[in-house]
């Protein structure tokens, strides 16, 4: 099963993805943690990258999508994965659905987690992050068990530097302008479906697994 997660940023992508690669054991392939590692580790690819993350801004195709399609090819990935922030561009899609057909496959399922802006910078100003797992929380949404803490690993917990309210709005315009037109993209091929974002968790995976099977 090949899942990708569209959505504004802070619709919940991520914490839908863990539950879906958890549920039906595919890989979670997030190309934000991804880039998120690289920076910890100090590579020349964070270094690139963190430029543009800090100010809200899409980390250049030429540097991305390279780095998915060989993602994609690991043994792991071979029975499906979710994809959670890729793509994010007319290209990226593009570089995509090539990559797949060369293997004479397509994607299965674009879920859009539909969520209005008003929302989002609420949600982005309490997620609170693991940089050495990719867990995700919210401190009223999805507290934590301990406050500060994660719950897979027992690291501290962070606001992402790009989760600082005065890069969150740059973040929605950079969605609506490059993104959005994704969701056109897959409705064309016939692979889309939208849930409503602004549910429970729990609600919105039942949603989810509702369409998935
Ligand atoms: P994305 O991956 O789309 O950027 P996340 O999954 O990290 O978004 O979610 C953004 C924030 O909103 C997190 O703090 C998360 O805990 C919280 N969140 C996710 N889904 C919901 C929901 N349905 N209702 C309330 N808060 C949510
Ligand atoms: P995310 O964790 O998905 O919210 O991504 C955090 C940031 O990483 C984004 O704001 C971008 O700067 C960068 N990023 C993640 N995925 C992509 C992508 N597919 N294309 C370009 N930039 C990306």
């Amino acid at each position: 099963m090949k899942i990708i997660m569209l959505g504004a940023p802070g619709a919940g992508k991520g914490t839908q993805a863990k539950m879906i690669a958890d549920k039906y054991g595919i890989p979670h392939i997030s190309t934000g943690d991804i880039f998120r590692a690289n920076i910890k580790n100090g590579t020349e690819l964070g270094k690139k990258a963190k430029e543009y993350m800090d100010q809200g801004l899409l980390v250049p195709d030429e540097l991305t999508c390279d780095l998915v399609v060989d993602r994609i090819a690991q043994p792991d990935a071979a029975k499906g994965y979710v994809l959670d922030g890729f793509p994010r561009t007319i290209p990226q899609a593009e570089a995509l659905t090539a990559a797949l057909k060369a293997r004479g496959e397509s994607v299965d399922y674009a879920i859009d987690v539909d969520v209005p802006d008003e929302n989002i910078v609420n949600r982005m100003g309490g997620r609170r992050a693991c940089l050495a797992c990719g867990a995700t929380y919210h401190v009223s949404f999805n507290p934590p068990k301990k406050e500060g803490i994660c719950d897979v690993c027992g690291k501290e917990l962070v606001l992402r530097d790009d989760d600082k309210p005065e890069t969150v709005q740059k973040r929605l315009d950079v969605y609506h302008a490059q993104t959005q037109p994704l969701i056109d993209y897959y409705t064309k091929a016939g692979v889309l479906r939208s849930v409503d974002g602004t549910q429970d968790i729990d609600k919105v995976f039942g949603d989810i697994t509702g369409i998935l099977g």
